[in-house]
């Protein structure tokens, strides 16, 4: 019996092996991955669990093919540790680094305390495992980090800043300004130096406690960092160190590694898309142009053009044109002042030379002296910079930022980029954007690297990510099936409510039915409850329609302007609150916000999510525009800018409720069109009656 289920099994992945994703089942967990290269398993520091040796196995295979992977495994599944350990062995006997990149620091903290248990597994040959977290400048710089305005400055500002002050320091004479103490002390007292080495080799301390601890000994972690690279295997830094191109090329420099000694991990990868996005897009504000303005009239106001005008004047004039731009394509003001309708727009797009066209236009001028201005508005822009960094501010221009925009603007790749207009704050702000259709273009040197490992626990549907990123078509793509019990959770939805807008304006007894179900759930079962909603728009509408009034216990609602140290205490509030009173509490939030893409509730902590609608992204000018693009790309604009994104939204906060074997909880989905995101929910179940439903789950 045992050599036919081999045989099948052997059948099954040979079969595999020639598609392009591979969904792994239970007999192929046994079987599949242990054919190419054997796994040490020496440095994984627990009991193996079920998918973890194959997720290992699979990684150092495609390590040993040089190959890339992406692949999806359900949070709580151990991801990070498999893959932790199975890239530190392949790093260790092959002489390679590994670039662990996080997208939040909270990530990269895991990754360190993973190590330290990899470590204590390893104690003869602790000394081999070590690794070091870097975090960005305004995090790592100590002086920027005691001082509001260093600690607002951008990475480029706080690299000049840093280079001005360490200039200062080596020639330090007395009486005169003599640098950064945190740089004296750290080219001044080796001995120092290599007793806080010793100390981080010893405790691989994450990067806030490597930060506090040279804050106390008043020498600078940046600097000792850079020492710290050259001697481990594995950094663990956020994308940015990756992504942008001036501080990846910084951080090859400390690692003294060429590209394909490389190993790149993405974690979190779900977020690389946006991330890159944002990354390789630009934007110019009116406030920004306010700043531009007052900036010129406080250090003389330059003239320009040989003197036909002045800085201010010109920034004056870009007001007055993005003023008008938004007037016509996003209020549809018409000439005669009147408007064409109640758009309600947030954005719309503009012909691709409007913006520099209306410029040459406006001053009669030609496009060269049009970059003759580029040039002097930067020009001007590092006098400000250079006059500030000597009274030591920080070395900050608009006027700068104004000349590189411009010239980044005027020399576009149209094709895959879309120009708009953007009014998403009520008139106050409007800003044209420069915005990236085409996250691929981030992704270059990827292929440099000897191989790179994409992992989230909701990255399907593969392809699209693959395809997103321009990512190899060999790359392996695996999705690894939760490895808890299928009976700890369950996922409902329901028929009569939908936030469709059209049906919401047709029947206006939607929202308050939703209200109520949301209000039976929360009075019926004394359990933690999170409540998402699509958008802070619609958690407010029903908020302000008193959808919340009937709920007789503890509510806590996130605010979108609410700061990180606000929120967490909110959210732990709302976990001791629930645990502690006994009747449950409820916390308010949205989907694909910060609760629900990053936090963890294990056990009572959360017991019941509700999903108010789906979380379909906003037809905007932007989202048509990625839609049109992926479109014409691959044909699949729908499928990868509307449905996924939607789906990984959900999953992520569906998510929630599950952490480890021990969880249980359940979803509920209060649109009937979860029914079309059944591929990607498999156990997602119509309810009838919710709340029999959820007590016999709850019973049970
Ligand atoms: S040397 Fe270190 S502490 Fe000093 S300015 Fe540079 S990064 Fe900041």
């Amino acid at each position: 019996m045992v050599m036919v289920v081999k045989k099948l099994a052997k059948f099954i992945c040979y079969f595999l092996s020639h598609q392009s994703i591979i969904v792994l089942t239970d007999l192929q967990q046994l079987y599949l991955p242990m054919s190419v290269y054997a796994l040490r398993m020496d440095l994984f520091p627990y009991e193996p669990r079920k998918n973890q040796t194959a997720i290992m196995q699979t990684i150092k295979n495609t390590l040993n093919a040089g190959k890339t992977i992406v692949f999806e495994s359900g949070t709580g599944s151990g991801k990070t540790i498999c893959t932790l350990t199975s890239t530190l062995e392949y790093a260790l006997e092959n002489n390679k680094k590994i670039v662990y990149t996080t997208r939040t620091n909270a990530q990269q903290r895991q990754v360190i305390l993973e190590l330290r248990e990899i470590r204590d597994k390893m104690k003869d040959e602790k000394d081999k495992i070590f690794g070091v977290g870097i975090q960005g400048r305004a995090n790592m710089c100590i002086l920027a980090r005691d001082d509001p305005d260093f600690a607002s400055g951008t990475a480029e500002e706080l690299s000049k800043l840093c280079s001005n002050e360490k200039k200062k320091a080596k020639s330090a004479k007395k009486g005169k300004d003599q640098g950064c103490i945190y740089y004296r002390n750290f080219i001044g007292d080796k001995e120092k130096v290599d007793r806080i080495l010793e100390w981080a080799k010893e405790n691989l301390p994450t990067a806030e406690e490597f930060i506090e601890y040279c804050g106390r000994n008043k020498i600078c972690p940046y600097e000792l960092n850079k020492l710290l690279v050259r001697e481990t295997s594995l950094i663990i830094v956020p994308y940015i160190y990756v992504f942008d191109m001036m501080i990846r090329n910084m951080l090859f420099d400390w690692l003294s590694a060429p590209e394909e000694d490389i190993i790149l991990v993405v974690d979190e990868a779900h977020n690389l898309p946006n991330y890159i996005r944002d990354l390789f897009s630009a934007q110019l504000s009116m406030w920004m142009l306010n700043s531009c303005v007052s900036e010129a009239e406080k250090y003389g106001d330059p003239s320009l053009l040989g003197g036909k005008t002045h800085v201010s004047t010109f920034c004056k004039l870009l007001i007055d044109i993005l003023r008008d731009l938004r007037d016509t394509y996003v209020y549809g003001v018409l000439e005669s002042g009147v408007r064409r309708g109640d758009f309600k727009k947030d954005d719309a797009f503009i012909p691709s030379h409007e913006f520099e066209s209306e410029i040459l236009s406006r001053l009669k001028i030609t496009s060269k002296s049009l970059h003759d201005i580029i040039g002097d508005l930067m020009a001007y822009g590092e006098k400000i910079q250079e006059y500030r960094q000597k009274e030591n501010k920080l070395p900050r221009s608009y006027l700068h930022k104004l000349g590189i925009f411009l010239d980044f603007w005027v020399s576009l790749e149209m094709n895959q980029y879309a120009k708009l207009i953007v009014d998403a704050s009520q008139g106050k702000n409007p800003r044209i954007e420069s915005f990236c259709l085409d996250p691929s273009i981030g992704t270059g040197i990827l292929r440099e690297f000897h191989s790179s490992i994409h992992m989230s626990g909701t990255l399907e549907p593969l392809e699209e990510y693959r395809d997103s990123l321009g990512l190899s078509k060999d790359t392996e793509m695996v999705s690894y099936p939760s490895p808890f019990p299928t009976d700890n959770r369950r996922i409902f939805f329901v028929s009569d409510v939908t936030t469709k807008y059209s049906e919401i304006a047709r029947d206006k007894k939607i929202i308050p039915r939703m209200g109520q179900h949301v209000t039976d759930v929360c009075n019926t079962f004394p359990r933690n409850t999170i409540v998402f909603f699509p958008s802070f728009n619609t958690l407010s509408m029903f908020r302000n329609k008193g959808g919340f009034d009937g709920i007789r216990r503890s509510l806590y609602i996130e605010e979108q302007e609410m700061s990180q140290s606000v929120l967490m205490d909110l959210v732990s509030d709302f976990k001791e609150c629930g645990l502690r009173e006994g009747d449950g509490a409820t916390l308010f939030s949205v989907m694909g916000g910060r609760i629900s893409e990053g936090m963890d509730f294990p056990a009572e902590q959360l017991e019941i999510a509700v999903i108010v609608g789906i979380p379909y992204p906003k037809p905007t000018a932007r989202q048509r525009g990625l839609q049109k693009y992926y479109d014409l790309k691959f044909r699949k604009g729908w499928e990868y800018t509307v449905e996924a994104p939607t789906a990984r939204k959900l999953m992520q906060s569906i998510g929630r409720l599950i952490r480890d074997e021990n969880d249980r909880g359940v979803a509920i989905i209060l649109d009937r069109r979860a029914t079309r995101f059944k591929k990607y929910i498999k156990d997602l179940k119509e309810s009838k009656n919710l709340l029999e439903d959820i007590e016999r789950f709850m019973d049970n």
